[in-house]
């Protein structure tokens, strides 16, 4: 896609640091890390989001994930790494390429951000019935 910042990324007209590549991803450091080691692994092809990246590529992603993870614990020995995917303007996308997160914690930084919130008991009825509705519409 000709205007996407991760796309030119891929084809190299803007600089990253690379950590990691194969024919069908790249993985590469985010330039405003939350932690040390905030790590981005996308597809090499354009997809906006989960709703529309292919299984294939979805797959090399993910393989990739547990690849980079391995290289970050052995790199920077986290106490913990999270790993984040935001799809959609409401939930706080900015870059519409698909990418997953990986975000190291070390014992010298503090709680990630991503990785907590409050946590309040939820209505059982609405839950069950939400449930429902995302179950019926499983195809
Ligand atoms: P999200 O879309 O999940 O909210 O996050 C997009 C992420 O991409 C942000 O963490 C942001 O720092 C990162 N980002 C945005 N533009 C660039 C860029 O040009 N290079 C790199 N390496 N990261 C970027
Ligand atoms: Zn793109």
């Amino acid at each position: 896609m000709e205007d996407c910042i991760f796309c030119k990324i891929v084809k190299g007209e803007i600089p990253s640091f690379k950590v990691y590549e194969n024919d069908s991803v790249l993985a590469f450091e985010d330039i405003n890390p939350i932690s040390k080691g905030h790590t981005l692994i996308i597809p090499k092809k354009h997809a906006n989001s989960l709703w529309e990246i292919s299984e294939e590529d979805l797959t090399e992603v993910h393989l990739a994930s547990k690849k980079v993870i391995q290289a970050i614990k052995d790199a920077l020995n986290p106490i913990g790494v999270a790993c984040l995917q935001l799809n959609g303007r409401g939930a706080n996308q900015i870059v519409m390429h698909y990418h997953l997160h990986l975000i190291p914690r070390t014992n010298e930084e503090p709680e990630l951000p991503v990785s907590s919130w409050e946590i309040k008991e939820g209505d059982m009825k609405i839950i069950k019935e939400t449930a429902d509705r995302i179950s019926g519409a499983i195809k």
